[in-house]
Formats: C-alpha cells, sequence, structure tokens
C-alpha cells in the first residue's frame, strides 16, 4: 500500500472561540483520546491556549504519524504523536463494510467521509478515530514526563481541526489514503456468488436430530471444531472454528437464562469484543480490544473494564473513606487524580509506579505503570482490602509481536 505523506500550512496566531475546540463528532473523539491519556489537566490547558497562539508550524500527516516543529523559548522542538496503522486485514474488512452498503461506496467515491461511516466502523471494531492507548506522544522538550506535553497538546488540538475540514485524515493516519481507497473501492469486484450449499429449510424440519453435543462448562478455548465453512471474504480461516465455539457457548448461556432467577446480564458490544479478545488474544492485534482492555476483563470482568473506561468522580464521603482505608494500610504517599479539576478513583503512589482505582463495587484495583509515564495496565484481581489489591508484582509486557505473527489472507 503507497501513502503518500500531506503537509499543512501553519495555522499561525488564531483567535480563541468559546466551546468545544473541535466541531465534528470525531475531532472531538481525537481530542478526547488525547485528553484521556493526560494524567495530569495543566498540559491540556497550556497546551489548548498554545494552540492559538502561532508558535506551532506547519503540520505533517502520514501514516501513523502527526508531526510538527514548534518554537519555545528560542528553541525550535520537534514533536510527534503516533498512532498504530490498520493492517492489511484490517484495511480489507473496512472496505467490506464499506462495500456492505452502496450509499457509502458512493458518498466515498464523491470524497465525503461521513460521521455516520466513522461511528459504524468503530463499532464493527475498525476505529479510524484512535482509541486513548492508541495515541503515543513525543516531544523533545524538557517537559517529556508530562504525557502528554503542552506542546503534544497543542499539536492534537491542531490535528482535531485538521480531521474537522477533512475527516479522509483519519484514513491517512490509519495507513491509506483517500487516492488510494477510492482506487481499492472502484476496482473492487463484487463478490461471486458462491454454489449454494447446505440444507433446504424443509429438509431441515424432516431430519431426526442426532444426540446434543456436549457442552462443557468451560469457556470455549480450543481445540476448536472443524467447520466446514469458507470464511467470509477478507477473514483468516482461523477465526471461524473460534466463533462457532464461541456461539454455542453463548447459546448455553441463553439457555441457562431460561431457568435461572438471575439471568446474565446484557453485554454490549464493546464489551463483547474485548471479551472475545481475552479469549482469543489473537483478535487484539485486529483492533478489537487493547492489552489494556483485555488485562482489566481478564482480572475484573464488566467492573474491571469500566474501571479501565472511565475515570469516575468521588463524593466528599467516598474520598475520605478512600483516603481513611489507604492511609491505614500504610502503602505508601499517593496522590488523588482528578477529573475535570474534581477528585477521582485514580490513587497513584509517589515514587511505586503504581496506583489503586477504586471501582464502583467498592473493590480495589491495582495498576502497574509499565513505561514510567503513566502506561497504566491492571496488575492483579481486585480485592475490598487495598493492601492485598496492591501486593501484587508487577504485570509481564504484553506481547505486542502478535500483530505480525498473524496469517496474512
Ligand atoms: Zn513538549
Amino acid at each position: 500500500m503507497r501513502t503518500a505523506a500531506r503537509g499543512f500550512p501553519s495555522f499561525g496566531r488564531i483567535p480563541r472561540k468559546l466551546g468545544p475546540i473541535a466541531a465534528t463528532s470525531w475531532g472531538r473523539a481525537w481530542n478526547a483520546a488525547m485528553e484521556d491519556v493526560a494524567v495530569d489537566e495543566q498540559p491540556l490547558k497550556d497546551g489548548r491556549k498554545l494552540a492559538h497562539t502561532g508558535v506551532i508550524g506547519p503540520i505533517t500527516l502520514s501514516p501513523g504519524l502527526v508531526r510538527a516543529e514548534i518554537g519555545d523559548g528560542g528553541e525550535l522542538l520537534g514533536t510527534l504523536i503516533e498512532l498504530p496503522t490498520m493492517t492489511d486485514r484490517a484495511w480489507e474488512l473496512v472496505l467490506e463494510q464499506i462495500s456492505a452498503r452502496a450509499g457509502h461506496v458512493a458518498a466515498l467515491l464523491d470524497g465525503e467521509l461521513s460521521g455516520e461511516l466513522i461511528t459504524e466502523l468503530a463499532e464493527a471494531g475498525l476505529p479510524l478515530v484512535p482509541l486513548p492507548s492508541e495515541l503515543e506522544p513525543e516531544c523533545d522538550c524538557s517537559m517529556g514526563y508530562e504525557i502528554p506535553c503542552k506542546h503534544a497538546a497543542a499539536l492534537s488540538y491542531q490535528v482535531s481541526w485538521l480531521l474537522d475540514a477533512e475527516p479522509f485524515l483519519l484514513m491517512l493516519l490509519r495507513g491509506m489514503d483517500q487516492q488510494e481507497l477510492t482506487r481499492r473501492l472502484s476496482s473492487r469486484k463484487r463478490p461471486r456468488a458462491r454454489p449454494r450449499r447446505g440444507t433446504s429449510i424443509a429438509a431441515a424440519y424432516k431430519r431426526e436430530p442426532g444426540p446434543l453435543p456436549e457442552i462443557s462448562a468451560e469457556p470455549p478455548t480450543g481445540p476448536y471444531p472443524v467447520v466446514d465453512i469458507e470464511p467470509p471474504p477478507g477473514l483468516p480461516d482461523f477465526l471461524v472454528p473460534r466463533m462457532f465455539a464461541n456461539a454455542v457457548w453463548q447459546a448455553r448461556d441463553l439457555l441457562g437464562d431460561l431457568v435461572n432467577a438471575e439471568p446474565t446480564p446484557w453485554i454490549e458490544m464493546y464489551q463483547d469484543n474485548v471479551r472475545l479478545s481475552v479469549l482469543y488474544p489473537e483478535l487484539i492485534a485486529d483492533h478489537l480490544g487493547s492489552h489494556e482492555t483485555a488485562a482489566a476483563w481478564r482480572l475484573g470482568g464488566r467492573a474491571g473494564l469500566a474501571v479501565e473506561k472511565e475515570k469516575r468522580k468521588l463524593t466528599p464521603t467516598e474520598l475520605a473513606k478512600a483516603r481513611a482505608a489507604l492511609e491505614a494500610a500504610e502503602l505508601g504517599e499517593f496522590e488523588v487524580g482528578k477529573e475535570w479539576g474534581e477528585p477521582c478513583n485514580h490513587f497513584t503512589f509517589t515514587g511505586q509506579r503504581r496506583q489503586l482505582r477504586l471501582g464502583e463495587d467498592g473493590l480495589w484495583y491495582s495498576y502497574y505503570d509499565m513505561k514510567g509515564w503513566g502506561q497504566w495496565l491492571m496488575a492483579g484481581p481486585p480485592d475490598r482490602d487495598p493492601a492485598v489489591a496492591f501486593d501484587v508484582p508487577p504485570p509481564d509486557k504484553p506481547k505486542r509481536a502478535l500483530r505480525r505473527r498473524l496469517p496474512k489472507c
């Protein structure tokens, strides 16, 4: 895939407006992803100011990378924001998703990328707008310990203006420019109809059912059944048996719900994607979830994932109780996190790369800073006692190499 970088002239000095920084839902989602990375609110505030002062030079956007030089105190600082590009296979799925609706194809060939399609792709596990865990800002400044520093934050806000004007740039950042997308969409042949297979409904009803298969009480992790179904175009063979096993397992739960007093709670699509990424880690590489969300689900289920995804403001009573519990546990000095200037459920221990987060369920969730600058990963099972939750070894480094080992199709 050949995708050229695009350059944009400096915005120069521009007046600040009231209201949100970006005008479109995807521009705002981009900003939210960057703001979610931030440990501290101050660099974001400074970045918002800086974005309007004309110190940021021309911006270059290329697959997986935003670059600009920023003037500060007579120095010229190189500032970057990195994000993962999509694999060829993920792009194949994107094209598949677009091609499923003639309206999307027509709009894209006309040069329009709608918010609706951006949302649809995100729901299908193919987010164009980066997830918070995907943005990696870097800067030459001495404030490198702040993630993002005010320079990277300012650059990120300016990128949201570019995205407001030209949503196609999201595709470029993910690895494919408008020209290449148009070329691939127009050259795409409609999939040939396969010869009809299987059994007619009438015949199926007439057939005597055989014995039901054994259903294990454990989630299906393999060996997987041999399923005589071709994968949909663009998807690898290994997927169908896994999805088959998963469907059997889900059906078992649904059947159980008929007779159980407490049915399994409804699972949202994003939760289900994360659940699948835990069951089949090889799918993480395809945007079903991140290592961070997978760890949260594995250790804490739904409640763990909620702790991973949302900072929760604490009431004064909750905060007082939490402080008292932590002080009694004598785990060391800690700082209370902030969400929009108010105390939240994150408690970071000074000089220990450790954090405890208080879940809505009243349990403490242990986190470890993998890189020493706020790359938090859930480290152990939650506990009502903060000392027990705290007392876990640092988690193993996630194996990011998986992405490369996936079969090509
Ligand atoms: Zn900086």
